[in-house]
C-alpha cells in the first residue's frame, strides 16, 4: 500500500507556462480542454462505434475550411503539422507521374519535411534563404523540374515567422504541374487577421497544414490537413482488411478524439474574433519586445508575425536560462521568443527586468 496522502504521479508537475518563451504550444483554451477530456477515449478511426467524435471532426474540418478560405474542405485532424506535411507529400507522390519524384521548398522548411522525404523516398530540394531569411525565388524556379511533384510554401516559418511569397510559389508549382502545399502550421491562426496572401482563396493552393494545437489553442495532439479536392484525400486511402471499413486515409489508425473535439471547441469559442484579438495582442507584445532588445543594443530580426529573434550574447542567454526562462536559440544562435497567448506583457516585462539584471552581472552589458 502507498502512503495515504500521496500517489506517485502527484510528484510530477507539468511545465508551468509562466516562463515559457520559446514554444509554439500554449495553454489549451478552457472549453477546448474540457472537450479534450470528454472525448479522449473516443477514436475517430471507428466511425461505427464512435459516431459523435466523427461528427465533431467533420465540424472541425468545416470550421478550419473557413479559416483557410476553402468552401468545401476535405481533410482531417492529424496528430500535428508533421503528420499533415507527410500526408501532403504522400498525396503529391501518389498523384505525380514520375519514377524519381522531388519536392521543392526553401531552407526554412520545417525539419519534418526531411522525415517525410526520407520515408517516402522523395528527393527534397531546398532553395537558400538570404540574409533577411527570405527564400530565393530564382533558386526555387531553378530547382523545380518535370519530376517535381510538390512545391511547398511556408506561411509563417518556424524560426522567424516569415510568410513566404505564396502566390509566386504557387505559380512555380503550376509551371511544372506540381501540387502546391502551404505549411501554415504556425501561422494559420494569425494570418486571417493580416493582409498577407496565404490561403486557398489567394493562390492555387492544393493542400494545407494548419495546427490547432499551436495558436489554435486546441489540445495536443491536433494538427490539420486540408485539401481542395477529394481526389487528394482519396490518393491517401488504402483498403483495410477489417470489418466494414473500406478505406482509410489517415496516417495513424487509432486516434485520440481529444484533437478533433478540442479543435471544434476552440474554433467555436475563438473563430474569428478571439483569434484576431489574440493575434493583435501577441503581435504588439512581439513589437514591444523587439524594441526592448533594440534599445539595449542588440541586433533584432523584426517580427513578421509573433516571433522575435535577437542577437543576445551566450553568457546572457545562459544566465536567463538559469533564472528559469524556457528559451531556445535559432540556427543562427539568436535568442528566439515566440509570443503565444500565454506570453503576457507582464511576463515580458519581468523577462526584460531579468535581462537588465543579467546584463549588469555579465560582459553582455558591453553590447549596449
Ligand atoms: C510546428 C511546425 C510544424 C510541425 O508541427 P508539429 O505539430 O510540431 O508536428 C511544421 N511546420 C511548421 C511551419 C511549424 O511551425
Amino acid at each position: 500500500m502507498h502512503g495515504s496522502n500521496s500517489r506517485a504521479s502527484d510528484r510530477f508537475d507539468p511545465q508551468d507556462f509562466d516562463r515559457v518563451l520559446s514554444s509554439m504550444c500554449t495553454r489549451t483554451h478552457p472549453e477546448a480542454a474540457a472537450m479534450a477530456r470528454r472525448f479522449m477515449d473516443d477514436s475517430p478511426a471507428l466511425p461505427e462505434v464512435y459516431e459523435t467524435v466523427v461528427k465533431l471532426e467533420r465540424r472541425a474540418v468545416d470550421l478550419l475550411g473557413e479559416v483557410v478560405g476553402l468552401d468545401e474542405p476535405h481533410g482531417y485532424v492529424t496528430t500535428g503539422g508533421t503528420e499533415a506535411n507527410i500526408q501532403a507529400m504522400r498525396t503529391a507522390r501518389a498523384l505525380g507521374d514520375t519514377e524519381a519524384p522531388n519536392a521543392v521548398g526553401s531552407e526554412a522548411l520545417h525539419f519534418g519535411f526531411v522525415k517525410a522525404a526520407d520515408m517516402l523516398d522523395v528527393q527534397l530540394r531546398l532553395a537558400p534563404t538570404d540574409e533577411d531569411n527570405r527564400v530565393d525565388l530564382t533558386e526555387v524556379r531553378r530547382l523545380a523540374d518535370e519530376d517535381t511533384v510538390l512545391v511547398v510554401g511556408v506561411a509563417g516559418t518556424t524560426e522567424y515567422g516569415i510568410v513566404e511569397p505564396i502566390p509566386e510559389l504557387g505559380e512555380i508549382a503550376a509551371s511544372v504541374d506540381a501540387q502546391f502545399h502551404v505549411d501554415a502550421a504556425y501561422g494559420g491562426f494569425f494570418l486571417p487577421a493580416t493582409d498577407h496572401d496565404w490561403q486557398f482563396g489567394h493562390a492555387p493552393v492544393d493542400t494545407m497544414t494548419i495546427d490547432p494545437h499551436k495558436a489554435g489553442q486546441a489540445a495536443i495532439p491536433a494538427g490539420g490537413f486540408l485539401a481542395r479536392d477529394v481526389e487528394m484525400l482519396d490518393a491517401l486511402a488504402v483498403d483495410t482488411p477489417y470489418l466494414e471499413r473500406t478505406s482509410e486515409a489517415t496516417l495513424t489508425t487509432t486516434r485520440s478524439g481529444a484533437g478533433p473535439a478540442s479543435t471544434y471547441a476552440a474554433l467555436e469559442a475563438l473563430w474569428p474574433d478571439g483569434y484576431e484579438a489574440a493575434y493583435e495582442r501577441e503581435r504588439a507584445n512581439a513589437e514591444w519586445l523587439a524594441d526592448a532588445f533594440r534599445e539595449r543594443g542588440y541586433d533584432v530580426v523584426d517580427p513578421e508575425l509573433t516571433i522575435v529573434a535577437a542577437d543576445v550574447p551566450n553568457d546572457v542567454f545562459e544566465r536567463l536560462s538559469e533564472k528559469g526562462w524556457r528559451i531556445l536559440r535559432t540556427g543562427e544562435d539568436e535568442l528566439r521568443v515566440v509570443c503565444m497567448p500565454h506570453v503576457t506583457r507582464e511576463m515580458l516585462e519581468s523577462f526584460v527586468a531579468d535581462l537588465d539584471a543579467v546584463r549588469e552581472e555579465t560582459t553582455g552589458g558591453a553590447a549596449a
